[in-house]
């Protein structure tokens, strides 16, 4: 693609095909634009095409680019594995969190939260498929943690958050998404008021919409792929 708004514009009219096949409003899903590696021009340019919400998975490299950015009006989402010891980093600098995983890091992000801001949202991250090398409560952990955290003042829990290892099969991943919509569901019936789903990433987006996510958060396919990590 040479244009660079057609990243943008391409994906959006994906996620409405999308959503009008499975029965969905487009205006149901939010985009959250998963930026980390991406430089703080190539976040200005889809900024300059309305794009307004952006994901960061590690503290040290989004520190400085929301600090460049203050003043455009984005809104920062913290997606990345979270070390207990910067969660006070983390609850000061995004409004969500979508990778909370156990009750030590919501109580540090409870009590790190300024009180002059609004209650810091969070996704409780799940690891659906029980990999040990995954971050994510399971889901047998899932109702007692949810509880827990929707005591806290400072914390609004919004939702779910999962990322399933990358399967190529459509049915398949629609498969682990419903699990997920599933434990939300009843969540739900148990009395906590959630409204976000967020699931799907440039690889498996079309299912996550068709089994309900709420918020899709997307990397490769708006910025183009990510160069290779080199090593050292
Ligand atoms: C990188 C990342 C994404 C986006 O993945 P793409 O394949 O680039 O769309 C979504 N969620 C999380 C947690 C990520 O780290």
């Amino acid at each position: 693609m040479t244009d660079e708004g057609s990243g943008l514009e391409a994906l959006r009219s994906r996620i409405a095909d999308a959503a009008w096949r499975y029965g969905r409003s487009p205006g149901a899903i939010s985009l959250l634009a998963a930026s980390k590696t991406r430089s703080v021009s190539e976040i200005l340019r889809l900024a300059a095409q309305g794009q307004r919400l952006f994901g960061e998975n590690y503290l040290q490299e989004a520190l400085p680019k929301l600090r460049t950015l203050t003043g455009y009006l984005l809104e920062w989402h913290f997606i990345g594995a979270i070390q207990s010891n910067k969660a006070a980093e983390i609850a000061s600098g995004f409004s969500w969190v979508h990778s909370l995983d156990r009750q030590k890091v919501a109580a540090r992000l409870n009590d790190y939260r300024l009180p002059h801001l609004t209650a810091l949202n969070v996704c409780i991250q799940v690891n659906l498929s029980a990999e040990p090398t995954k971050s994510g409560a399971s889901l047998s952990d899932l109702p007692g943690l949810a509880k827990a955290v929707s005591q806290y003042p400072c914390l609004r829990l919004r939702g779910l958050m999962a990322l399933p290892a990358p399967c190529g099969d459509f049915s398949q991943q629609r498969q682990s998404f419903r699990e997920l919509a599933q434990a939300f569901h009843e969540l739900r019936a148990a009395g906590l008021d959630l409204d976000t789903l967020s699931i799907g990433t440039s690889e498996d987006f079309e299912a996550a919409i068709a089994e309900g996510a709420t918020l899709i958060r997307i990397g490769a396919a708006l910025f183009g792929a990510r160069p290779p990590k080199t090593p050292g």
